[in-house]
């Protein structure tokens, strides 16, 4: 398979499998000793190795029929299709913005003519969207043609194009447990499968494995752009382990249906990742993917306000500036602020939103003494009328030199699911790559997999999950950097550092 450069050094091979790099990876590490903190940089020698061969991708949305899913349905095929229609501001042409993979750009490095920039989907063999067959569950039987008008996000000439290609397109009868979702979901749900948790589970498995078999992909992943449902309580004996959670799914015990969802994903080895705020990982499916080596990753999409948070609190602590408080109000009429009407659905939004900005607090000793954070306050209001044109304000108050603040004021409008649906195209297209990549210490054997949970999948999720005991990362360039920088050590070129010595020596 051709890639669109090559790279050339002793370090990095090109087989006609795989592309393996053997790589330097610095790291530094501080000690105290008698009073002393001693600071260590250290080396370790690498081996990547990436599969080139990139599989026929098959994405199964539970909440296919909702905002998102019909959003990132269409996207796919307008794109695929090669549609433009016209608006009032003139003819659109159907495109990947707000892609990180597609649309946005890594420096490969110094050409005679200055900086040579590639898309990020350049930079590896990877899965292009056009090429990802959808299918998936939802509770409600509207066919994704009738389900795309519902969501009232696509402009009306491209829905006309697109409806001979979606009407045919039904999602498969899901989960529903109305205890976890709002009760105002509940007229939704004419599509819902019945039996114990455990025949449910079974189905789901079942359907997977049709999926593949039907569509021809090699290869399944699962993600969660359902309803958010209310937190799940974390009990002994119940989901702490993944063999208690196996057999409360068998007693009938309390079991969300996104955690239902993610351990049959499991089972059938699919990476599962969690669009959603809920605490869909508990313990025992945590447990569940390590014990399966299967990638697990969320928790809920970072789309609007948070990543906008994420980049803002981080721009004013990096700059020495206090932040001390931090107020989000907003509004949103689409079903999914309908669902987040309800007190224990909007809780698990809250949560999801509240630690964004806890890794750049205690990133500053200076400014933050121990325990101490900004004040952070977030409000969602249903407004229907506005529809999935979510409306986002936001006060930052930070404290600066000699007792002055500063207050800035944010008003974002936006819709919604335009935003999410590249997220939810990258979220599937670099697990499936993740998949493809082992990593090992040179001289101990062979490379291995990255660890069950996909931490790397950061950037893209409100609250990320991380293996127990890493550090969660919510500032978002360096997220981005951390993607972006082992995507470069697959193919053996350093991690941009930025410093451009080249033109600041003498
Ligand atoms: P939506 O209400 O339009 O769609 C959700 C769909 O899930 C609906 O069609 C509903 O019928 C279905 N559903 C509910 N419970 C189900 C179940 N158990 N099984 C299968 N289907 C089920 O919402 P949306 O705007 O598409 O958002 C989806 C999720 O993504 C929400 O939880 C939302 O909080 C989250 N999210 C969205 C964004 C964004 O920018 N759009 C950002 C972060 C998180």
């Amino acid at each position: 398979m051709a890639e669109p450069f090559v790279v050339e050094s002793p370090d990095v091979t090109y087989s006609k499998d795989f592309i393996e790099a053997k790589y330097l990876y610095s790291t530094t590490q501080v000690s105290e000793e008698n009073g002393i903190t001693k600071v260590k940089p250290c080396a370790t020698r690498l081996t990547f190795r990436t599969e080139r061969q990139v599989p026929k991708l098959g994405v199964m949305l539970v909440g296919w029929g909702g905002n998102n899913g019909t959003t990132v349905t269409a996207a796919v095929l307008a794109n695929k299709l090669g549609l433009s229609w016209m608006t009032k501001t003139g003819r659109k042409h159907a495109n990947y913005y707000g892609s990180l993979l597609q649309t946005s750009t890594s420096c490969l490095g110094t050409g005679p003519a200055g900086e040579v920039y590639v898309p990020f989907r350049d930079l590896l063999p990877m899965v292009h969207p056009n090429d990802i067959v959808f299918d998936g569950w939802d509770i409600s039987s509207m066919n994704l043609a009738d389900a795309m008008g519902r969501a009232q996000v696509i402009d009306w000439q491209l829905q006309e194009q697109l409806r001979p290609h979606m009407e045919g397109m039904k999602p498969r009868p899901s989960i529903y447990i109305p205890e976890f979702i709002a009760a105002n979901q509940e007229e939704r749900a004419d599509h819902v499968l019945s039996g114990t948790k455990a025949a449910q589970v079974a189905q789901i498995r079942q359907d997977i494995r049709d999926f593949k078999v039907s569509s021809g992909v090699d290869k399944v992943i699962v993600l969660w752009t359902a309803n958010t449902e209310r937190f799940c309580d974390v009990r002994p004996g119940v989901n702490d382990t993944a063999d208690n959670l196996l057999q409360a799914i068998e007693r009938g015990l309390e079991v969300s249906p996104s955690t239902l969802f993610a351990v049959a994903s499991i089972l059938e080895g699919c990476a599962y990742i969690n669009g959603s705020p809920q605490n869909t990982f508990v313990p025992g499916a945590v447990e569940l993917a390590i014990q399966h080596r299967v990638f697990i990753a969320g928790d809920d999409f970072k789309s609007g306000q948070t990543k906008l948070k994420s980049v803002l609190v981080d721009f004013l602590i990096s700059s020495g500036l206090k932040p001390v408080s931090i107020v989000s109000y907003n509004h949103l009429g689409n079903n999914d602020g309908r669902n987040l009407s309800a007190p224990a659905q909007f809780r698990s939004k809250e949560i999801s939103k509240s630690n964004v900005v806890d890794d750049m607090v205690k990133s500053n000793p200076v400014l933050f003494g121990p325990g101490e954070r900004p004040d952070h306050c977030v409000v969602i209001k249903y407004v229907p009328y506005v529809g999935d044109s979510k409306r986002a304000l936001d006060e930052y108050t930070s404290e600066i030199l000699l007792g002055g603040t500063n207050t800035i004021v944010i008003h974002n409008t936006c819709e919604d699911s335009l935003l999410a649906a590249p997220i939810i195209l990258d979220l599937a297209v670099l697990a499936e790559l993740c998949q493809r990549i082992r990593v090992g210490v040179e001289g101990e054997g062979e490379p291995q997999p990255l660890h069950s949970v996909l931490g790397l999948l950061g950037f893209l999720c409100k609250a990320p999950l991380v293996p127990e005991g890493a550090p969660v990362v919510n500032a978002l360039f360096r997220q981005r950097a951390a993607i972006e920088n082992l995507l470069r050590a697959c193919v053996g070129l350093s991690p941009l550092n930025h410093m451009q010595l080249e033109h600041k020596m003498q």
